[in-house]
């Protein structure tokens, strides 16, 4: 097993997800003796359950949670790819995202699992603050996707350091 580092320096999207309650419908079998109880039943055409034979029903679930990850995940498939979601160590409501694509107005190799030899960035106030600039403009449509899912209120745009090890 190898262990991999990447790194990343430059502008980045932080989320931060807001739990939230959501619903689920699960169809299983209630009976709280069962030994097969509350497991869900994928198969529409089974009535009945197999280990207690009691039938098998619909409820509806209360829970709370972040689906806009999941939401990201199944339905932005024109922009997810331009964009690599990390965990972010700090907190675990917060996902970052840096650019996956190579941005014109930025030299440097901004894709996060660049297998690209050693880098120098020099780094000033005037270099961050024209990088944000640039990121605002060049990724204006990954932006916007990701304000749209996880609330504007709750997207920021920020400059720094990401180290990942896996
Ligand atoms: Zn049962």
């Amino acid at each position: 097993m190898g262990l991999s580092y990447s790194l990343y320096i430059g502008p980045y999207i932080q989320c931060t997800e807001i739990a939230t309650p959501y619903e689920i419908n699960k169809r299983a079998c209630w009976n709280r003796q069962c030994s097969q109880a509350e497991q869900s039943v994928w198969d529409n055409e089974k009535l009945f359950c197999s280990k207690c034979g009691n039938a098998i029903e619909n409820k509806k679930i209360s829970k709370v949670g972040n689906q806009c990850r999941e939401a990201w995940e199944d339905m932005v498939t024109e922009y997810k790819e331009h964009l690599y979601p990390v965990n972010s160590p700090q907190k675990s409501n917060h996902i970052i995202m840096v650019p996956n694509i190579q941005m014109k107005t930025i030299s440097r190799s901004l894709a996060f699992n660049t297998r690209s030899d050693s880098i120098n960035v020099e780094v000033t106030p005037q270099s961050i603050t024209d990088e944000l600039k640039n990121f605002k403009t060049e990724m204006n449509s990954e932006i916007a996707i990701v304000e749209k899912y996880w609330g504007k209120e709750n997207v920021t745009i920020k400059w720094g350091i990401i180290h990942e090890i896996n």
